[in-house]
């Protein structure tokens, strides 16, 4: 996008809520759902940030798609750091990085932690 040239409404409030770092694009704005997925509106409906980027870079999500993230941080919006897939390819690369079991794993006696999207942003940046 070249300098100078002014966003249509949706995408200027998209980039207003995103922060980059020099690995991740990090959506800050609420709210977050459980999985740390943001949410914004497009055209009057709910959609994904990380989905209305990977549009926004990529042209179009095909039907039966969803957009996956390689870095597994589902706060992230880098179009680079996305890749499609079915459904069940998403579940699998989830249990394949063990990010299911991330839930319980403080130990006993401890509460569960989830991740949340400022967590993983520590995380990726050290
Ligand atoms: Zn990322």
């Amino acid at each position: 996008m070249p300098k100078g040239r002014k966003y249509p409404p949706d995408e200027e409030r998209f980039w207003a809520k995103v922060q980059k770092t020099l690995s991740c694009w990090l959506w800050m704005g609420k709210p977050r759902n459980e999985w740390g997925y943001g949410q914004m509106r497009v055209n009057g409906k709910k959609e994904y940030p990380h989905r209305f980027s990977y549009i926004l870079h990529n042209g179009s999500i095909p039907d039966g798609l969803v957009v996956c993230h390689s870095c597994d941080n589902p706060a992230c919006v880098n179009p680079n750091h996305m890749f499609l897939g079915t459904h069940e390819d998403n579940m699998r690369d989830m249990r394949a990085k063990g990010r299911q079991n991330d839930w319980g794993r403080n130990g006993p006696g401890k509460p569960v932690r989830r991740y949340g999207p400022r967590a993983r942003a520590k995380v990726n940046a050290g």
